[in-house]
């Protein structure tokens, strides 16, 4: 029997280790590569749409996901002033049956626990900073800051926005800052001193918005992200830390439930929102990127993570059975199925529009990562 393929992934974010956990379910050998010491579990909320539970379905992580994340009855989009609806989008059994899996609100720190728990902890490497890649007779060769090397049949950059696997490959390009920042926190929900909120809320102001939502199945914690101008400001690191003051000014004559989340959120993070345009090309050889390397959006159809998800799955579609002569094929065809529609969620995604009045949603959460047609 022909020895099985082995597959470096550089990046331990939410991209790499659902790749990790998709590639090791068709018997293929995964070292991740993460540059981080260890793992820290950062305030904030993730929104994980039905079309990313149908692959966290897949790898065991369902159950344990409904049991530590809340289930929302609606994404509700509200007037920042008047309260007024604009589209309630209902989530719920409803939205269940028809979209296949649950629309669930996690704890950011839950969901990469969860995908962490899929991938044995010998395949995680810590502590390895990606600097250079060389393809070579015998694979391809990957170098880390602290002078390690290591050498496998494939890599896979998983990471991020900044992509250092993409700067190799590609060239270096600055990322886009949409002169926008987001502040965004979790907190206990008992600070709100017996009040409820919405389950899950988008209230939508002039030029700026907030998204407040629980992040517990039994409302104990809350998450709030906001988007609003600050051009100046371009720093993407959870050690940059937020004023309460400013935040609760930005957001003054909002709405009552606004106003009282605001009261009670004890500190805050801030963070510059970027994209980029959607690139030329994915992979080069043997060497592929996937999630924000490829395509990093902004974050207003909380679907950015969800797209990483879904290319874990139809990678490890692409590369099953796949020996290392067929790799640069196979990366070439993930890249073939999976890039229209990440384009398409890249553009909907910056336009900032997503729910905003009644919107089609089918095409999002309906698509199911393991039985969507593979490129030729
Ligand atoms: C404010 C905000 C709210 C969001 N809300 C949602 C939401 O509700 N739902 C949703 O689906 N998405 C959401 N997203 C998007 C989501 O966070 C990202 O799309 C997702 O994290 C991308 O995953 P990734 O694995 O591709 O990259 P990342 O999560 O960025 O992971 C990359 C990993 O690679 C590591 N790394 C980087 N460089 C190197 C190197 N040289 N060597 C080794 N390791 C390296 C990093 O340390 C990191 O662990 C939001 C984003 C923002 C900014």
């Amino acid at each position: 029997m022909a020895r099985p393929l082995g597959v470096a992934i550089v990046g331990a974010g939410m991209g790499g280790l659902a790749t990790a956990a998709a590639l090791r379910r068709v018997g293929i050998e995964v070292a991740v590569y993460e540059q981080a010491q260890q793992f820290a579990r950062l305030g904030a909320g993730i929104q994980v749409g039905c079309n990313a539970m149908k692959v966290l379905r897949l790898l065991g992580l369902e159950a344990r996901m409904r049991q530590q994340s809340f289930y929302p009855r609606s994404w509700n989009n509200r007037d920042w002033r008047t309260g007024e609806v604009k589209f309630d989008m209902i989530f719920g059994e409803s939205a269940e049956r028809k979209f296949g899996a649950p629309y669930l609100l996690a704890h950011r720190g839950d969901l990469h626990a969860a995908l962490a728990s899929a991938v044995p902890a010998q395949c995680i490497n810590l502590g390895h900073k990606l600097v250079g890649l060389d393809e070579t007779g015998d694979g391809v060769k990957l170098s880390f800051a602290d002078g390690t090397t290591a050498t496998a049949d494939a890599v896979v950059g998983a990471d991020g926005v900044h992509s250092v696997v993409r700067d190799i490959l590609f060239g270096a390009t600055p990322v886009n800052f949409t002169g926008r920042i987001a502040y965004r926190t979790t907190y206990p929900a008992s600070l709100l001193g017996g009040e409820t909120i919405g389950d899950c809320t988008k209230w939508w102001g002039e030029d700026r918005h907030i998204v407040i939502y629980y992040v517990k199945p039994n409302r104990s914690e809350v998450y709030l992200v906001t988007s609003q101008p600050e051009p100046e400001f371009r720093i993407e690191s959870w050690s940059a830390k937020g004023d309460v003051k400013e935040l609760r000014k930005a957001f003054a004559g909002f709405s009552r439930e606004v106003e009282r989340v605001l009261a009670a959120c004890p500190d805050v993070h801030k963070w510059a929102i970027v994209d980029r345009n959607s690139i030329e090309h994915w992979a080069e050889g043997n060497v592929t990127l996937l999630g924000d390397a490829c395509h990093p959006m902004t974050p207003y159809m909380a679907q950015g993570a969800a797209m990483a998800i879904e290319d874990a799955a139809v990678l490890s579609r692409c590369l099953d059975g796949v020996e290392r002569e067929g790799v640069a094929n196979a990366f070439r065809r993930f890249e073939a199925t999976r890039r229209e529609r990440t384009t398409r969620v890249q553009e909907t995604s910056r336009r900032n529009t997503w729910l905003r009045e009644k919107t089609d949603t089918d095409w999002v959460y309906t698509y199911d990562a393991w039985s969507v047609p593979l490129a030729a």
